[in-house]
This record gives structure tokens, C-alpha cells and sequence, in this order.
């Protein structure tokens, strides 16, 4: 039986590190802030920002709900997304998404600034995931992968990843992620042939092909690493993953269970990146006066 890669195990470690990290910039005078943007009052966002706040406020980050009307119209998003830019006291931004229909989401997101863009929302933080230059911030749920790999002390250098999904939001940048770490990485996708013989060839295996249960045990080999991205409530009301977690246990190494795996790190995740996004802002300001004073 699979070695379980749990979500709470990785959490207590990086809980710890966003505990303290928050701590410090508490000490220096900052107060860690996330604002979670939303329009409307979709039962899912409501639900989400609840737990999103407990979590923060429990590590040290404040968090603050800006909320306009489902009616509210694009040039009122943009203007709430202009004044969180420019609101010094707020390290990291979270749309919660879909907008309504009306709103030109790509849009609205390209005005966050990068900075700030602390689920890797904005075009300008996927080229920063893409080029690894530091600017913003992976989207969360593909970096959570990336820390449970890490937790488990997986190494992915000279390994063989193999993504099943390519969307923007985890496929891409999670490939990008395993790249970074070095490994030789494989994007699959509904056109790919023979999805069962690559998925096969893999040591580390990332699913986020959202269906569930699609790779089952003819997909998966011995001593294989597995991560699934997927969450659906199944025809029994319980939640599963896009891994049928019956079949492929008994025959690879190590897997992340639905639920209690990536889904559960995600939040863990963004209270890292609001952390990093203050620091980065509290070292900015430091050096911009750093270089003020030795220029007087
Ligand atoms: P998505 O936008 O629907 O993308 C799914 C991707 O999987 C697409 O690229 C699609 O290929 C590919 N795919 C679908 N069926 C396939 C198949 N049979 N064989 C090979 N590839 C297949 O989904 P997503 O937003 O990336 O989300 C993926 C899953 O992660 C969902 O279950 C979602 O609920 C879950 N999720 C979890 C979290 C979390 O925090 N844990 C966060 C976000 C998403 P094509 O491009 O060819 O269509």
C-alpha cells in the first residue's frame, strides 16, 4: 500500500514558517494583509473566504473583505483593484473567481499588480512562474504540489514528471514548477495518444485533468510518486479526486489523498505568499531609503 502524502503534515512545517515569518514583520511594524476581493454573494466564494480568514488570522495575517455587488459594473472592479494597488497597508490581493459573466475577467485581473498577485491570477506572475524571475507569484494550488514534494523530501531532479492537464491555473505552471526543480517534464492533454503508456513512464506523476477517477490502475506503475490536484463530490456525496485512489494505491509508492492532500495546503500556501509579498515590500522600502539617504 501507497506511502499517503498528507496535507496536514506538510501544513504544521509550512504554518510554522508563515507563523514566524508573520511574527517578525509584526515586529518590524507590519501587519501582514490579505484583501479577498469579491462580487456577489456565491455561496462558494462566502464559504471560501470564511475558511480563508480563519486560517490567515490564526497565522498573523489581517484579512479584509472588499465586496461589490453581483450587479457591480467592470469599471467599479477596476477601480476597487486600483485602490487595493495603490493601499500600502495591503500585501496580497485575492479575486475570487468566476466574476459574473459581465466583467472581462482577464481584464480585471491584468490591472493587479504582480506584487500583489499572490495567486498567481495576472499574466505578468505566470511570466514571472515561466521565466523564473521572482515577479509575483505561482498560482497556489500548483505551488502546494511543489510543497508537499518538498515536505516529503522528493527530489524531482533527473526525474521523469508527467502533468495530465494543461490549464493555467495548474497544469502549466506545475509543469513549470517541476522544470524549475529539474526535471524532464510531459504535458498530457485530451489529444495526447496513449495517455496510459506516458503516464506509465513516469517517477512523479501530477493530475489535475479534472474528471474524476480518470487515471486508474492501468495508468500507473510500480514506485511511482502521485499527486492529485483533482476534488469532485462523487455519486456517493464523498469528495474523490481526479486519481481513483482504490485502484492505484496498492500499486504506486507514495499518493496525496482527496481529501487531506493538495486541496488542504492551498490556503497554507497563500498565507505563505501574503508573507512574502509584505517582506518583499517591507525590503523594497528599506532599500528605496537605504538609497535616499546615501544619495544626500
Ligand atoms: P481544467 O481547466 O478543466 O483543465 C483540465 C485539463 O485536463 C485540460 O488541460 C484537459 O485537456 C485535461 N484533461 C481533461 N480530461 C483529460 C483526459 N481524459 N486525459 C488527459 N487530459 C485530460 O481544470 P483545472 O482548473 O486545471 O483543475 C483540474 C482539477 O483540479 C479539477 O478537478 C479542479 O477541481 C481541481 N482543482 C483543485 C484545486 C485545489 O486547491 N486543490 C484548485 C484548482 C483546481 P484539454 O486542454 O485538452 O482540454
Amino acid at each position: 500500500m501507497a506511502k499517503l502524502l498528507l496535507g496536514k503534515e506538510v501544513n504544521a512545517s509550512l504554518n510554522e514558517r508563515v507563523r514566524s515569518k508573520a511574527a517578525r514583520l509584526r515586529e518590524a511594524g507590519i501587519t501582514p494583509t490579505l484583501a479577498i476581493l469579491r462580487v456577489g454573494e456565491r455561496p462558494d466564494d462566502l464559504a471560501y473566504e470564511k475558511g480563508a480568514r480563519k486560517r490567515h488570522e490564526a497565522l498573523g495575517i489581517d484579512c479584509r473583505s472588499v465586496v461589490l455587488p453581483a450587479e457591480a459594473r467592470q469599471e467599479e472592479l477596476l477601480a476597487a483593484v486600483e485602490e487595493l494597488n495603490r493601499d500600502a497597508s495591503v500585501h496580497g490581493v485575492l479575486m475570487l473567481r468566476p466574476l459574473p459573466a459581465h466583467i472581462d475577467e482577464r481584464l480585471v485581473c491584468g490591472a493587479l499588480r504582480a506584487e500583489k498577485d499572490v495567486d498567481g491570477q495576472t499574466e505578468a506572475s505566470m511570466a514571472g512562474v515561466f521565466t523564473g524571475s521572482g515577479v509575483g507569484f505561482a498560482p497556489c494550488t500548483a505551488q502546494a504540489c511543489m510543497e508537499i514534494l518538498a515536505h516529503y523530501g522528493i527530489d524531482c531532479a533527473g526525474r521523469r514528471a508527467v502533468v495530465v492537464g494543461r490549464s493555467l491555473i495548474v497544469g502549466k505552471p506545475a509543469a513549470m514548477l517541476l522544470l524549475q526543480k529539474n526535471a524532464t517534464v510531459t504535458v498530457c492533454h485530451t489529444r495526447t495518444a496513449d495517455l496510459v503508456e506516458v503516464t506509465r513512464q513516469a517517477d512523479i506523476l501530477l493530475v489535475a485533468a479534472g474528471r474524476a477517477g480518470v487515471i486508474g490502475a492501468e495508468h500507473v506503475s510500480e514506485g511511482q510518486i502521485v499527486i492529485d490536484v483533482g476534488i469532485h463530490v462523487g455519486a456517493d456525496g464523498r469528495l474523490c479526486g481526479d486519481v481513483d485512489f482504490d485502484a492505484v494505491s496498492p500499486v504506486v509508492e507514495a499518493i496525496t489523498p482527496v481529501p487531506g492532500g493538495v486541496g488542504s495546503v492551498t490556503t497554507s500556501v497563500l498565507a505563505e505568499h501574503v508573507t512574502e509579498a509584505a517582506l518583499r515590500m517591507y525590503r523594497d522600502r528599506q532599500s528605496r531609503i537605504y538609497i535616499r539617504q546615501e544619495t544626500f
